[in-house]
């Protein structure tokens, strides 16, 4: 076996020469002439010259020797569906959507707004819009209006993919209403949106711009769309994620360096092989999802397991805390992808349904999104007895930054690190205002990355190059580095430890949020002349908001609090979405900030979790926090 040291070093010191060779796990109509521009960094452009085709690879080239064998597994506990698409079926649905698509006016360029549950034509929608060359922007199906409008307008699509509704644990969430409404809220207008009718609530169609897949398909089922052939610095996709402002960021990638990248990581993270089944329970709407549920695993040549539904029901509808053990017992489940809440989730059930199953076929669990703590980890590990493999990423970095390749060497794995950094990441620890370097062991800093790059990092912030080189690249005085707004620290070994944030973003259950997203929603309530949320530690969802509003009539009794805190609650799960509601809203008098107007998040935080609140020395008004002290309690 190689050495993971030699295999990093030369991904750093000969960057062309080691991705060049990464570079043949692909299809390319047309080889790179060049692999790496430097020209304009941080800006980076990988494999220039090269064109390819993001659907080609997950699907047209694996025909000759799969087109029998399983692409898609779609199973939803929600309706108590399964059902199996072999990569000749995959390829007829996604051309059959491709075509409508290309009906309704989409073309190479375009962006296509997908907003679904974990549906097959969700998986259909995005790998048609690569086909076409279109640039698809997916929207979590649990974010609400105001953010889908907000998305709507910065992606300026020609087209909406939606559905008439989710379904999250029985109950049916119907989407089209809420897409309506965006639609109104929005500035931009699409010309047409394409919906999928699954029977679980009502639509109502507007004239001329609706359209019913169902209505449409039969004209298009035999329709043959060929890939368009895209340059490998073309954009595949933009993802919308939370930052330290209320705006969301179009997170832009490109198509080779993504496919090539993703192609590498399956062989030499995720050891995944052709004919293998993977399972990720990640939703379309998240990086993850993106990554290793939709392209992943079928460039790959795999069958990847789509699933609708939550961990603790089964397909009869009952409750099943061991349905994903069935699931991976039932399609001989290779590899696994979860985050740690889900697993926290599951850990409140009998540990006896882990043995349930059989689940010899499964070699990993791999757990990202989120810090995994270690009794996390070691109740699952101990359960299933398989290696569970942290992995630390973001939406940005578009595959995991830090981990272990046991496709490379089988390296020992350390409980509550998620591992080393992975080739073609220079990951540094920086001095959050000095910008030095930090070498020693156990000293704190900002998790930061050097330019140059590795393919599938993201390439700009859409439409916005100033935005992507302010927030990301000048964020720390004195050196040009990316921030991932991390904090860590590095062991003697070099493993890294992610210690939490240095900006306003929240992890929620694995999602990321924005404190002041949430804020901007809550100011929107009458009642509410000034707010603060924060995110404060929980057991199952590693952090939840709470919010603190000052009302403008001052602080009522109990009763007017309570009523309050309900409308306050309904305003951001209306706004945003239910993921986005507030654990607790808490009514306050006034809310602590410094003489210089900046409100005190950090010291609010550790109120709530009852910490130290630190160096108040700054503090304008030291009786608001310690009013906020005795209401936490
Ligand atoms: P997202 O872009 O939504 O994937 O969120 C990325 C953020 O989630 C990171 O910046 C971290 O704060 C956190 N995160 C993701 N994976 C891990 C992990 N394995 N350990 C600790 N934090 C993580």
């Amino acid at each position: 076996m190689r050495s993971y040291e030699a295999f990093y070093r030369r991904s750093i010191d000969e960057p062309e020469a080691f991705w060049a060779e990464q570079a043949r796990l692909i299809d390319w109509q047309q080889p790179p002439a060049t692999i790496l521009d430097r020209s304009r960094l941080p800006f980076t452009t990988w494999f220039g010259g090269g064109t390819t085709n993001l659907s080609h690879n997950a699907i047209d080239r694996h025909l000759p020797h799969r087109r029998d064998e399983p692409a898609v597994i779609a199973v939803s506990t929600e309706t108590g569906t399964e059902r199996t698409y072999t990569y000749g079926e995959l390829h007829r649905e996604v051309q059959q959507m491709a075509s409508m698509l290309r009906s309704l006016g989409v073309g190479r360029g375009d962006r296509v707004l997908i907003y679904m549950p974990m549906i097959a034509p969700a998986v259909f929608a995005m790998l048609a819009c690569a086909r076409l060359g279109a640039i698809h922007s997916v929207v979590f199906g649990g974010f609400a209006s105001a953010s889908l409008a907000s998305r709507i307008d910065d992606a300026q699509p020609a087209v909406i993919v939606s559905a008439d509704a989710g379904s999250r644990g029985g109950k049916v969430l119907a989407y089209k209403p809420l897409l309506d409404e965006a639609i109104r809220l929005a500035a931009h207008k699409p010309a047409a949106v394409l919906l999928a009718d699954r029977g679980l609530a009502p639509m109502a169609l507007v004239e001329g711009r609706d359209h019913r897949m169902d209505r449409l398909a039969p004209a298009h089922a035999d329709a043959e769309v060929p890939c368009e052939w895209m340059d490998a610095a073309d954009v595949s996709y933009t993802l919308y994620t939370s930052g330290t402002t209320g705006r969301p960021k179009g997170v832009q990638r490109d198509v080779g360096g993504y496919a090539v990248a993703l192609a590498a990581s399956m062989r030499h993270i995720f050891q995944a092989s052709p004919g293998e089944t993977y399972f990720c329970t990640s939703d379309i709407g998240w990086v993850v999802g993106h990554c290793y549920i939709v392209y992943g695993p079928l460039i790959a040549g795999m069958a990847t397991l789509v699933y609708e539904g939550l961990p603790t029901q089964g397909l009869d509808g009952q409750p099943d805390g061991a349905i994903w053990w069935r699931l991976v017992e039932k399609y001989k489940v290779n590899v696994m992808f979860s985050a740690p809440t889900a697993v926290r989730v599951l850990k409140k059930q009998d540990p006896a349904l882990l043995r349930k199953h059989d689940v010899s076929s499964l070699r990993a669990l791999f757990l990202a999104g989120e810090p995994l703590d270690e009794p996390t980890a070691r109740w699952i590990s101990e359960g299933l007895g398989v290696p569970i493999i942290d992995n630390y990423w973001q939406t940005e970095s578009g595959w995991p930054i830090l981990t272990v390749a046991h496709g490379v060497e089988q390296q020992p794995t350390r409980l509550g690190s998620p591992g080393v950094p992975m080739y073609g990441f220079k990951v540094k620890l920086v001095h959050e205002s000095t910008g030095a370097d930090l070498t020693t062991p156990g000293e704190k800093g900002v998790v930061v990355i050097e330019s140059p790059t590795p393919p599938g990092f993201m390439q700009t912030v859409w439409r916005d190059d100033q935005r992507f080189l302010d927030t990301y690249w000048h964020s720390i005085p004195g050196v040009e580095v990316y921030s991932t707004f991390d904090w860590g620290v590095r062991d003697a070994d070099g493993y890294f430890y992610i210690l939490g944030r240095t900006d306003d973003v929240i992890n929620v259950a694995g999602h990321r949020l924005g404190t002041r997203e949430i804020e901007e929603a809550i100011s929107a309530h009458p009642a509410v002349a000034e707010v603060a949320v924060v995110g404060v530690a929980d057991a199952l969802k590693g952090q939840v908001a709470v919010a603190f509003v000052v009302p403008r009539a001052g602080v009522g009794d109990e009763a007017a609090a309570l009523k309050l805190e309900g409308e306050v609650m309904k305003t951001v799960a209306d706004g945003l979405g239910a993921l986005a509601r507030p654990a607790r809203v808490h009514s306050v008098a006034a809310l602590p900030k410094t003489r210089s107007g900046k409100l005190l998040r950090r010291a609010l935080q550790a109120v709530c979790e009852r910490r130290d609140p630190g160096d108040l020395t700054t503090i304008d008004d030291p009786g608001s926090l310690q009013a906020i002290q005795r209401l936490i309690g």
